[in-house]
């Protein structure tokens, strides 16, 4: 009979991080929201070969105290929530306390931080018995991962080439400068500066991402409805090109690939655009968070609706009839 035992700490964290921690670009994700989570207005990321050999992000945010470096990279441990009542009207973009660890399990980690008032910063490594080193930072935290999956080979060979992983990661970096206009981004490839957004408003910053030309060709949306409101801009069904545009939908600042809303657009652009084509759109629908459940997977890019039926007509509607109204001359973005 086979006996049973106990997996190792380290090996449980790497099979969980096989759920956070996809690909590069999944780690980027995880580490910027920490960022914003901790309140940063500009973060700077700096990756090498596609973010597999160095991912380092450096924000202005409120740091991590030397006694909870270690804390910070051990499983379920977090700042962000204390009970079932926090986790059922979550306002961070993190929760689970699982990233960190996750990523430390497979790669090479290291975390230095000043917290707000401190003296100097300090620098963790994440490895076992690693203890705090003096460091130099003005404020804010360093976080460098290194090295993803140096020790889960296996996993390292399901990576694509430097360039698509690299494509990943400058997605992740946009997708977090669409929801944050406020927050000053700059994004650095194997030492080339690919962009450095300055604080912006909604509607600037998209035509910095999604470019003038979408803005150019789309309708402005905007809507009310209860609890829901959904603002962003959504393509006019005569300017769409076949270029595959980007479909962005993002539920309380959070990118999300959602079936419902995803329909309710397919179904809105029905009888206007033709064949498959994939309407290109920026919406930011926002709800009372507890209508919402977004812990349904580790990596919190599905949440759940309570009223999905509600959410679903209210985003039909209101893109129906923005595109079913008259052009006006002048749809000049407004979305401050
Ligand atoms: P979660 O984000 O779900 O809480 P993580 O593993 O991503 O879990 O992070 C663990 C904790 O480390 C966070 O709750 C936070 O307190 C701290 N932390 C991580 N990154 C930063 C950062 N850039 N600035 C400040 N604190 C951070
Ligand atoms: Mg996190």
């Amino acid at each position: 009979m086979p006996t049973i035992a106990r997996l190792p700490d380290l090996l449980i964290s790497q099979i969980a991080a096989g759920e956070v921690v996809e690909r590069p670009a999944s780690v980027l994700k995880e580490l910027l929201e920490n960022s914003l989570d901790a309140g940063s207005k500009a973060i700077q990321v700096h990756l090498e070969e596609g973010g597999v050999k160095l991912i380092r992000i450096t924000d202005d945010g409120c740091g991590i105290a030397k006694d909870e470096l270690a804390l910070a990279l051990t499983r379920h441990a977090t700042s962000k929530i204390t009970s079932l009542d926090d986790l059922e009207r979550v306002g961070t973009l993190g929760f689970r306390g699982e990233a960190l660890a996750s990523v430390a399990s497979v790669a090479r980690l290291s975390l230095t931080s000043r917290e707000r008032g401190a003296s100097h910063a300090w620098k963790l490594r994440g490895e076992p018995a690693a203890e705090p080193e003096p460091a130099a930072l003005m404020a804010g935290t360093v976080v460098e991962m290194r090295d993803l999956y140096f020790n889960t080979p296996a996993r390292r060979k399901f990576l694509k080439s430097e360039s698509t992983e690299f494509a990943h990661c400058a997605d992740a970096v946009r997708r977090l400068a669409l929801t944050r206009p406020d927050v000053a981004l700059s994004l650095t490839h194997n030492g080339r500066s690919l962009f450095q957004l300055a604080p912006a408003d909604a509607g600037r910053r998209i035509a910095d991402i999604l470019g003038e030309e979408f803005i150019g060709a789309a309708r402005n949306i905007e809507a009310v409805s209860g609890p829901l409101t959904l603002a962003g801009f959504a393509i006019d069904p005569t300017r769409a090109t076949d270029a595959k545009d980007g479909q962005y939908v993002f539920v309380n600042g959070r990118f999300v690939r959602d079936k419902i809303i995803g329909h309710a657009l397919r179904e809105a652009y029905r009888d206007v655009l033709h064949g498959s084509r994939q309407p290109a759109v920026c919406l930011f629908l926002n709800i009372d968070p507890a209508l919402v459940d977004v812990n349904v997977h580790p990596a919190k890019t599905e949440v759940r609706f309570r009223d999905s039926r509600a959410v679903h007509q209210f985003v039909f509607h209101a893109i129906q009839r923005t595109l079913a109204a008259p052009v006006r001359a002048e749809t000049a973005p407004s979305l401050a």
